[in-house]
């Protein structure tokens, strides 16, 4: 059941979903590249994304905003001064932690041996002193708590310092006048500076939402976890806009029709949990993760976050141009102030992580008997809409006008599903090359297929094979992939 995150990566570079970035060259820390099976998995959790956000939604409509902003953003948004985490050096192994997560870890242990109230009140104590930027008292918790460096096992700690996370860079020649500019860390901004140009144009009425799907990156100093954190990753992020007093009710929303969306794709329920945040962000009222039982534990694959009116209402400060919004229906409803700076409810889930764990939730190995042996099935379990390839189409051997009959089934196919078509190897070998891809259907030309029209379409889960018309297969693929 529990399978090691070991076997998820290297099973994923082994059938083209996740390679380490520039491999060749010893790959780059916390950068990975898509193969040709990850990016249709990828590419079919951000269309799904995207058409739950804006089809599904009347009132939720999409941007693409450009990762370079103007530097005064960061200012505004408060990354430039406090996006920072607290990192610790041991002096041992000379590795840096963030201090954070090596209480978080202490917490967990004491959880897993049953101490509940020791570890709640260890992670509020951590959130107080984060809080209050108290390093000197992270120090003294972690010294306190006896956490020793996994790589020196000594106590032999530094200072807490804080690292800010942006990268920066320079535009125009460096010997002219240029100016820092940073990749943006989040995509939350560029819906924050467009919210009027597209309440305008589109004449949205509030409440709305704009949802974005673009690139972000931080510095993240402690690597791990596979795609789990990276540097360079990519995020799906929808900002509410609300009336100013609305916002629990919208937030209570967006929490429980996001955690039902990962249901509805595949994700089993008892696999997922709400957390609510021990320490709030400085733009917060308000914020929950959603989290997924990966193989090192429970973590975060989306927040849900009542921004309040603080990212607007900076904006509007530091650009000195109104973001204000003139609300006709409380006008018309006699109620004073029409017009307002609206509060802000935000879904934030990241494709990478959205995509680890699809991949750890359908990574399936089961025991099955042939003849006498048994021996351990690894498959994909993906939801079909999920599925990197639909269906493959297998003739049987390449002769007697098999391969040709089974061409023209794949060619009627091919325009709307992702299909492949396969004839090398025993039809064996191939049903287990598209279980280990996750193609939840196999269909097979063999000689009655020359006789009667009709194909066996084996079932990527069950093994199961049922014999059907061909003219049938496109409605029962199309049934099975849309969501
Ligand atoms: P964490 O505490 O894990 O660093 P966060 O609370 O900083 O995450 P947010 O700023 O809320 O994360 O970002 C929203 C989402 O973006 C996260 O839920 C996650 O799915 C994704 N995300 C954030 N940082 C990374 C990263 N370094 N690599 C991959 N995905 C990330």
């Amino acid at each position: 059941e529990n399978a090691q995150l070991k076997d998820i990566i290297s099973h994923a570079k082994e059938y083209g979903f996740v390679f380490p970035s520039s491999e060749i060259y010893d790959g780059l820390q916390a950068v990975y590249d898509y193969g040709q099976m990850g990016v249709e998995l990828k590419n079919n959790l951000k269309n799904l994304w995207w058409k739950s956000m804006t089809q599904l939604h009347q009132n939720v409509v999409g941007i693409d905003a450009s990762i370079f902003m103007h530097p005064l953003t960061w200012k505004a948004s408060g990354h430039i001064d406090s996006f920072n985490d607290p990192m610790i050096d041991n002096k041992d192994s000379k590795k840096r932690y963030r201090a954070d997560v090596l209480i978080e870890e202490k917490a967990a242990q004491y959880e897993a041996d049953g101490h509940y109230d020791k570890a709640s009140e260890l992670l509020v104590e951590m959130g107080r002193l984060l809080g209050a930027e108290e390093l000197d008292g992270v120090r003294e918790l972690i010294i306190k708590e006896d956490i020793k460096c996994p790589i020196s096992g000594t106590t032999n700690w530094t200072e807490v310092r804080q690292f800010n996370l942006m990268f920066s860079t320079q535009v125009g020649s460096v010997a002219e006048d240029s100016s820092t500019i940073y990749l943006r860390p989040e995509t939350a901004q560029g819906i924050f500076v467009n919210f009027l140009n597209v309440q305008k144009t589109g004449r949205m009425k509030v409440p709305f939402g704009i949802a974005q799907i673009g690139k972000a990156f931080r510095n993240e100093i402690v690597a791990r976890q596979f795609i789990f954190r990276m540097r360079e990753f990519e995020q799906m992020e929808m900002q509410f806009f609300v009336r100013p007093g609305t916002e629990m009710e919208w937030y209570n929303t967006w929490k429980d029709n996001r955690k039902k969306w990962h249901e509805a794709i595949g994700i089993p329920a008892d696999s997922l949990r709400y957390h609510d945040h021990e320490k709030l962000a400085h733009y917060a009222n308000a914020a929950v993760d959603i989290e997924f039982k990966f193989p090192f534990g429970f973590k975060e694959v989306e927040g849900i976050h009542s921004r309040t009116d603080f990212d607007l209402t900076q904006h509007q400060e530091l650009s000195r141009k109104k973001l204000q919004y003139f609300d006709n229906d409380l006008n018309e409803e006699g109620k004073p102030y029409g017009n307002y700076i609206p509060y802000v409810v935000e879904t934030s889930v990241g494709a990478d992580r959205l995509f680890l764990m699809t991949f750890c939730s359908a990574y399936t190995e089961e025991e099955i008997t042939e003849g006498d042996a048994t021996k351990t099935r690894t498959f994909l379990k993906f939801h079909p809409a999920l599925a990197p390839v639909k269906a493959a189409i297998l003739p049987l051997t390449k002769k007697d006008g098999l391969p040709e009959k089974a061409t023209e089934i794949f060619n009627a196919l091919r325009y709307d599903f992702n299909t492949i078509y396969e004839e090398r190897d025993s039809i064996g070998k191939r049903y287990t090359r598209q279980d280990l891809i996750g193609t939840p259907f196999c269909i097979a030309v063999d000689h009655q297929t020359l006789e009667d029209n009709t194909v066996t379409v084996r079932d990527r889960d069950s093994r199961e094979q049922v014999r059907m018309p061909i003219s049938e297969l496109h409605s029962y693929i199309d049934k099975a992939v849309n969501f």
